[in-house]
């Protein structure tokens, strides 16, 4: 008997996924912020809400950021059921495109609980997903680099105060002009001595390419997030690129998606495309799925049919994924082959091939 034919979407959809780069309330579905103004009685309009959302931005004319979206919804959030609640709803839908494991940040400076309130409520939510989806989601709590690194190091010490098994490391997110990633090295400092891992926003926005460096040679991170301004030094590109050093890039970047609201554009100028023709190790993620209106099926789409990677580049791409994540090495070893055959069997199932022109065509190996 013949295997079933799948069109491109379905395989997008359905080959196995890790998303690495994840901020939890970014998954934030538009009628649950909705239901949580209701709930404390926040004065909230669907139109005021909507405008927080990319989907419906051109609706209402108004467009404001993803990080604006996040500091309201912290303050929305006031119960443990509101973070399980969240959970689980960002499982559904990841699940529902095929994603098996999520690492996520969240910034416990900026919630109305407390940090054990929160990790508490989202290990609940874990067992739960996993059991119900086979979903494995661990958590990574993230400095607001718009407050003080004082703050930051408060953070780490509640993490070290409270630990968990699903608190793999730690990251620093927000606005990085007036924040570079070297202000916050006694909290980097004190996780690293505490096994914890790292990663960090670095050169997001069109800025210097200098951050990527300090988070690599400066803080030792083990992963950046962004880093696409790193293609501005060769000599950095081609040493990162031997190192392996895992970059989580986002195809639906606020910074670009403005720079060039026209997709053409991105498959000649984008710097994923030049980053992936430099041998660096990228990982397509998705960073505020609902807010930035994009799913992980969605983020490997457009890798193809805006960027002109083949399908065999994704592949390579799923693998890096895996091998950049901090899941223990023994469970990573059984996806790589786990994932590989899954992904090889859906491809052999397409009932069509995408169609990339020769001049826009990426064939990313590693
Ligand atoms: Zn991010």
């Amino acid at each position: 008997m013949s295997s079933p034919s799948i069109t491109l979407d379905q395989f997008y959809h359905q080959f196995p996924k890790a998303d690495l780069h994840y901020h939890l309330l970014g998954g934030v579905r538009l009628k649950t912020m909705l239901a949580f103004a209701d709930k404390y009685h926040v004065e909230l309009s669907e139109f005021d809400a909507k405008c927080y959302y990319r989907a419906h931005q051109g609706q209402t004319g108004i467009a404001k950021g993803g990080i604006e979206a996040l500091t309201l919804l912290y303050q929305l959030m006031r119960e443990p059921e509101d973070y399980i609640r969240v959970l689980i709803e960002v499982a559904e839908d990841a699940h529902a495109c095929g994603v098996r494991y999520i690492e996520t940040f969240w910034n416990p400076s900026d919630t109305e609980l407390t940090y054990q309130q929160v990790t508490e409520a989202l290990a609940k939510a874990i067992d739960c997903v996993e059991q119900k989806m086979g979903l494995i989601i661990r958590l990574i709590p993230s400095i607001n680099r718009e407050k003080s690194p004082e703050v930051a190091v408060e953070l780490v010490e509640q993490m070290i105060t409270f630990p968990h098994p699903y608190v793999l490391g730690l990251g620093i997110d927000y606005k990085e002009h007036q924040a570079p990633v070297e202000h916050f090295w006694k909290a980097y400092s004190l996780a690293k001595q505490h096994d914890l891992k790292l990663t960090a926003h670095c050169s997001e926005f069109g800025l210097h390419w200098r951050n990527v460096e300090t988070g690599i040679e400066l803080i030792n991170v083990d992963r950046i997030d962004h880093g696409y301004t790193i293609i501005d030094n060769p000599a950095l590109t081609e040493k990162y690129a031997q190192q392996g050093i895992p970059f989580t890039v986002i195809p639906s970047n606020t910074f670009y998606y403005k720079k060039w609201p026209d997709h053409r554009d991105w498959a000649e100028k984008h710097p994923i495309r030049d980053m992936a023709k430099a041998g660096l190790n990228i990982i397509p993620c998705t960073d505020d799925w609902h807010i930035h209106n994009t799913t992980s099926a969605n983020c490997y789409r457009v890798m193809v049919e805006d960027f002109g990677f083949d399908l065999t580049s994704l592949r390579h791409m799923m693998i890096n994924s895996i091998e950049a994540s901090w899941a223990p090495q023994h469970v990573k070893t059984r996806w790589l082959t786990e994932w590989a055959l899954a992904f090889d069997s859906l491809r052999s199932c397409l009932s069509e091939q995408p169609v990339i022109t020769e001049a826009q065509l990426i064939k990313y190996r590693r």
